[in-house]
């Protein structure tokens, strides 16, 4: 039987038919139609968002040869023969042979492409790649040829390296709504002939939490057994609880039903229901009644404020579920927290034991989040020495632009190509740091123009800016080196001054004149040194 499941059924193949990120597709239909293509893209979004599709589409349309508004016209040669196409690469990195299909990129990224505009490299789930095979990724993103186009995609962008962050255009895919999720699933359950209700395809949009390919497997999984699907089977098969048992629950705590709380709880416990989902669908039915409350529509003994918090409580444990040891005793005590006590007592026995174990788990999860206040603090007040520390030695070089031409001098004498480039790749990483929040600012559009083994030079385009780094030097240089275990020295540039120090370079060059290293001044013995320097320099000049 040549059956296929759903979800590869109905991939999409063209932008149109790409579900739920009209805004990125947007961006990619322009980028095709003015004929601005980047080099290196990487998609990032939960996965089943259409992140590997999209990336096929695009493949297809900047080969395609009578593409139209963007799109690809599914009936060229190229469009045609895409699926075998030579010149398009997928790569699985979480497959165990990541390493060495990055190799072969390397090896035949410079071969122009067999029969396309573009060679197109699909690297699926990026992150996944070992550090080896990201340092060889990136040589290749550093300088690709014309004819490559990079496409990676990743669920988990935190941890794909800056430096390979840097080098491509970032597109961000959005969980899909559940109105476009069941809209899909209403298309394709027509054209297969797919019995199934509206709520019943509601449940499975709501179960799906915004990835199609989810949404799409268990329709198909469902259908298989011939019957019309219900809203009951498929709550039954996912183990999810009824919108109206969920309605009944927040009624209990409304009316002070202890009774009926501590039956949900033992129901959804005892039916393995998706604690998830539970935890969503409560939120939706409680912001529902907030609502009600708000508009004066909702009858009910808990006011606005207690809603929310109960909203938001119910939301922390979504986090936490996966830690705690069974995430339905904290429900239930949340849940019983809203019930007034003074009103009804507990009906249910709970033996001593019990009631101990209940609040050592209780407790349990509560302590990450007291340490999650002691990390902050920590870095609060690791930020404010930090702040301070620049402050202190604000004035230090009071002759910084003389102290700036002796570094941009000495740096010259044994720059070169490779410490250019790994200093390049050590600075966007420093910037990024979380701890550099007040240098992060001022060095945010810097970069490093020339490096020696000791010396960088960072390069701004405004010169108030080189001005002020040159100020804060040497607060930023222990940083760095803190942060690298190295002992740089660092000087700033603007943009004109670079100029001036690569005219230079090449004057030097031409009349092979030779860089040599001129000692730096002393703290406060500025006015001597500025004889010095030009005392030097007119000798380097000739
Ligand atoms: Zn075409």
């Amino acid at each position: 039987m040549n059956y296929k499941v759903l979800y590869r059924k109905y991939r999409p193949s063209t932008f149109k038919d790409v579900v739920g990120q009209d805004r990125t597709i947007e961006l990619l239909k322009d980028s095709v139609i003015n004929d601005k293509i980047s080099h290196a893209y990487i998609f990032t979004g939960p996965r089943g968002t259409g992140k590997t599709s999209t990336a096929k589409i695009f493949a297809k349309t900047i080969n395609c040869l009578n593409s139209k508004d963007g799109e690809p016209c599914n009936e060229c040669e190229n469009c045609k023969n895409f699926q075998q196409s030579s010149d398009i690469y997928e790569i699985d990195a979480a497959s165990n042979n990541g390493v060495d299909q990055v190799r072969e990129i390397i090896d035949n990224i410079k071969l122009t492409p067999a029969s396309s505009k573009y060679k197109v490299y699909i690297i699926d789930e990026v992150h996944m790649l070992s550090d080896s095979a990201f340092n060889a990724l990136l040589l290749t993103l550093e300088e690709p040829p014309s004819h490559v186009v990079f496409i990676l995609a990743t669920t988990d962008i935190e941890e794909v390296p800056i430096t390979v962050l840097s080098r491509c255009q970032r597109l961000d895919f959005q969980k899909i709504s559940n109105k476009a999720i069941v809209e899909n699933m209403k298309m394709i359950a027509e054209k297969e002939k797919i019995d199934i209700d509206t709520l019943a395809l509601e449940e499975i949009a709501d179960f799906a939490d915004g990835g199609m390919r989810d949404a799409l497997s268990i329709l198909d999984q469902l259908s298989k057994n011939n019957v019309k699907i219900t809203q009951e089977i498929v709550l039954e098969s996912l183990g999810l609880i009824s919108n109206k048992e969920i309605t009944n629950v927040i009624e209990a705590i409304d009316n002070n039903d202890v009774d009926k709380v501590l039956e949900f709880i033992k129901f959804a416990q005892t039916h393995s229901t998706d604690f998830k989902t539970l935890c969503k669908k409560l939120i939706r039915a409680i912001e529902k009644k907030a609502i009600g409350v708000k508009l004066g529509t909702a009858q009910t003994n808990l006011d606005y404020t207690k809603l929310k918090n109960l909203a938001l409580e119910i939301s922390s444990l979504i986090y936490k579920c996966n830690v705690n040891i069974d995430p339905y005793v904290n429900l239930e005590l949340v849940m019983l927290d809203y019930i007034d006590k003074f009103t009804k007592n507990i009906s249910r026995e709970i033996k001593k034991g019990e009631e101990k174990e209940l609040w050592e788990i209780n407790t349990q999860t509560s302590e990450p989040k007291e340490e999650d206040v002691k990390i902050t603090k920590k870095q609060i007040k690791d930020n404010e020495q930090l702040v301070s520390d620049i402050e202190i030695k604000k004035d230090f070089p009071s002759n910084s632009s003389e102290l700036c031409s002796i570094r941009v001098n000495n740096c010259f004498v044994n720059a070169n190509k490779n410490f250019l480039t790994e200093a390049k790749d050590m600075w966007v990483k420093f910037i990024n740091l979380n701890k550099m929040k007040k240098e992060r600012a001022l060095l945010m559009d810097t970069n490093i123009v020339l490096a020696s083994d000791s010396i960088l030079v960072i390069q701004t385009d405004i010169k108030e800016t080189a001005e002020e780094i040159n100020d804060n030097i040497i607060a930023i240089e222990d940083a760095l080196n803190t942060y690298i275990n190295k002992k740089y020295k660092l000087t700033a540039v603007c943009k004109e001054q670079w100029n001036n120090y690569m005219q230079e370079y090449k004057e030097k060059l031409a009349k092979n004149i030779k860089y040599e290293m001129i000692d730096e001044p002393k703290v406060n013995d500025s006015k001597k040194i500025v004889e010095d320097i030009f005392l030097n320099s007119k000798i380097e000049v000739k």
